[in-house]
């Protein structure tokens, strides 16, 4: 199996799976990219798996299902392009002769999903839109933060080679909070230099893999008492009141 992130808009990545010879792809904001792909890899596109509403993650769903005929799955709760099979948590997909088990992971939006793939003699692949990111995390539209540290927490708990998906290339600045958050985490650092290295060549930092997030994203690690009093600095009454991941989550939509 290939797995491809195209870049798509200023900062999105359109997945692509394929086999050699069939393909699908996640959240085709832009059909363009997509049209070129499967001519440079001789592939047909299968399948379109969506995780939420957004429209750059939809905005070439339309086109590509009439160039292809390709079937489209996605979220039971949210408005999309029709006709389409909805999916909600505990469904599966089936494409390219594997499985994608949906997970409902609130938060971003109300009915946002992730598709999870264990893949033989392979790391299983997740794609969760913009749940999670790289040392970061999406920001709370239509959910709670309750709802997302559970989402996230559900997330957090697939196998650790996983290889994480995330619709949106977010990773450095994600990092440079997190550094804000967590300045002596070794692996953060190690992580942070890695990722500056991939981005001067204009490489993707994706995908990631829950191990490393388990050990370098904030959002994940909210339980740590060294995030907690990150936390706390930023705001002691946010922090007794609302937990430390509500904080943190507040603490980045300001921070710049
Ligand atoms: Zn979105
Ligand atoms: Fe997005």
């Amino acid at each position: 199996m290939k797995l491809i992130p195209l870049p798509a808009f200023d900062d999105n990545y359109i997945w692509m799976l394929h086999d050699g010879h069939r393909a699908l792809v996640v959240d085709p904001g832009d059909a363009q990219p997509v049209l070129q792909a499967l001519q440079h890899e001789g592939v047909q596109l299968q399948g379109i798996l969506v995780t939420h509403h957004h429209g750059d993650h939809t905005g070439g769903i339309d086109t590509l299902r009439h160039a292809t005929g390709a079937s489209v799955f996605g979220p039971a709760l949210e408005p999309m392009p029709e006709p389409l099979q909805r999916l909600r948590g505990g469904d599966t997909a089936e494409l390219l002769g594997l499985k994608f088990r949906v997970l409902d992971v609130p938060g971003h939006t109300a009915g946002h999903i992730a598709y999870f793939c264990e893949i033989e003699g392979e790391a299983p692949i997740l794609f969760c839109g913009d749940t999670l990111f790289s040392g970061g995390c999406g920001r709370l539209f239509e959910g709670t933060a309750q709802q997302m540290l559970l989402s996230l927490s559900a997330l957090g708990a697939l196998p650790g080679p996983t290889r994480v998906c995330c619709a949106h290339e977010y990773t450095l600045s994600n990092l440079k909070f997190a550094l804000e958050v967590e300045p002596d985490n070794p692996r953060l650092v190690a992580y942070n230099a890695a990722c500056q290295a991939l981005r001067m060549q204009n490489q993707p930092t994706l995908p990631s893999s829950i191990a490393t997030e388990r050990q370098i994203n904030p959002f994940l690690r909210s339980d740590q008492p060294t995030i907690a009093a990150s936390a706390g600095r930023f705001d002691a009454a946010g922090l007794a009141l609302n937990g430390a991941f509500a904080t943190l989550r507040q603490w980045k939509n300001q921070y710049r």
